[in-house]
Order: structure tokens, then C-alpha cells, then sequence
């Protein structure tokens, strides 16, 4: 594993979006760590069941569970040249799983882009967020509505609201992100990997200044 770059911030901040531009302009593979849950849930497995317990209530995963499907998830052939996490990690232990996961390949994190966005503007767009549902490409419906209302432009497959956007949970996991992903913020500071973005920018400006802080190392790998 050549390259890993972590996406941080809040829930709403934009992660998702910024980490599928990031993917095709790097090439690397983008891994969401709710994105699996949720395809473990359409398909019934026990991971997703599980998962959903959780998940309907804005909380995190366990870690064990969590740490072992990323594990498992980053040990594929298709990691091999980096990877572009989003999600993951979330919580401290998380981090020093993924320390160690990353050591084993020889690797560590490289660069962790925090998008920072205030709690209120969040709140705003989580409640006007709509997902695709067959691949899970992002609208908003103030900001970029889809051309037909309920329709993706890419795919044609339904848009729908997740249940953990809804306004009753979308308070309490901006609190889960304040309480128990903030440290992160710290810890990468520290390790002098963290790039503080303004999230509060259209999608393109964000991913523009993401791109200007990539260290050159890493564009030149992927030239
Ligand atoms: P996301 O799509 O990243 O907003 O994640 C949706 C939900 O999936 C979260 O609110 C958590 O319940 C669960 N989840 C995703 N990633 C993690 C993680 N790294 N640790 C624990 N729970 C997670």
C-alpha cells in the first residue's frame, strides 16, 4: 500500500463527495466504511443487521466489528497501490488499529484532509442531503438537486432519504463525531499529516484546495 489518504470531518461536511473526485483524480480506490455497512444491509448479512442497529440510532459500530471488515476490506489486491478512506477511522482505537494494519504493508497514513464545516450549515445539509440508491452518488436539494426530482442523473435508480439524516439523528451523530472522532483531529495534527479545508465552499473550490494540499510526493506518484 503506496499511498493512504484519510478523509475527517463531521458528518455532512462533504467527505463522501470530495473522496469520490479524489478517487478518480488519483486513481485509488475510495473505501467507505458506511457505504459497506449499508451494502451489507440491503443484502442481509449479519454484519449489516448488526450494523443497523447502530446506524438507526446515529451511533458508531463497535469497533472490533468495524475494525475487522476495514481490515479486511484493505487486505484486497485492489488496495495495492493506495487507498482513499472515508469513515474510517472514527475513534482513537480505530486510528491505532489502522497504525498497525498499515504497518504490517509497510505503510502509514500519508496525508488526512479535515473538512471543516460549522454544526449549523450540517444540520442544514444532512437534512436536504438524498442518496442514491443503487450506488450512492450525493444530491442536495437546495444546493445540487438532480435534474428529475427523486431520480440520479448518473444511474437513473431512486433517490432516498437515509434514516440516520433524518433531523432526529442527524443532531445526535454530529455529537458522536464531537465526542468520540474529534480527537482524531489532534492526533493527526500532531503527526503533522493534517490539512485544515474550508468546507463551506462549492465542491469544487473544496476539491481544489484538497488537491493544492496533497503533498507533491504524492501527485507525482500518481503522474
Ligand atoms: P457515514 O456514511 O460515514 O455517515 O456512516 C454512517 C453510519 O455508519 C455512522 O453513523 C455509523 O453508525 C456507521 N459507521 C460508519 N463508519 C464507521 C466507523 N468507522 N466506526 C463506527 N461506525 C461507523
Amino acid at each position: 500500500m503506496l499511498l493512504t489518504i484519510i478523509m475527517l470531518g463531521a458528518p455532512g461536511a462533504g467527505k463522501g463527495t470530495q473522496a469520490k473526485l479524489l478517487s478518480k483524480e488519483l486513481d485509488l480506490p475510495h473505501i467507505s466504511s458506511g457505504d459497506i455497512f449499508r451494502e451489507n444491509i440491503k443484502n442481509q448479512t449479519d454484519l449489516g443487521k448488526l450494523a443497523k442497529t447502530f446506524m438507526d440510532k446515529g451511533e458508531l459500530v463497535p469497533d472490533d466489528v468495524t475494525i475487522a471488515m476495514i481490515k479486511d476490506r484493505l487486505s484486497r489486491p485492489d488496495c495495492e497501490t493506495g487507498v482513499i478512506l472515508d469513515g474510517f477511522p472514527r475513534t482513537p482505537d480505530q486510528a491505532a488499529a489502522l497504525y498497525k494494519i498499515l504497518k504490517e504493508l509497510n505503510s502509514k497514513v500519508n496525508v488526512v484532509p479535515f473538512i471543516n464545516v460549522e454544526d449549523e450549515l450540517l444540520i442544514t445539509r444532512l437534512s436536504a442531503r438524498r442518496t442514491c440508491r443503487e450506488n450512492g452518488h450525493i444530491y442536495n436539494t437546495n444546493y445540487s438537486p438532480p435534474k428529475v426530482e427523486g431520480v440520479c442523473d448518473i444511474d437513473g435508480s431512486e433517490l432516498y432519504q437515509r434514516d440516520d439524516d433524518k433531523a432526529e439523528t442527524v443532531k445526535h451523530r454530529i455529537e458522536v463525531f464531537r465526542e468520540q472522532t474529534a480527537p482524531l483531529i489532534d492526533y493527526y495534527k500532531e503527526l503533522g499529516i493534517l490539512e485544515v479545508i474550508n468546507g463551506d465552499q462549492y465542491i469544487e473550490i473544496v476539491c481544489r484546495d484538497i488537491l493544492a494540499a496533497l503533498p507533491k510526493r504524492i501527485l507525482n506518484i500518481k503522474k
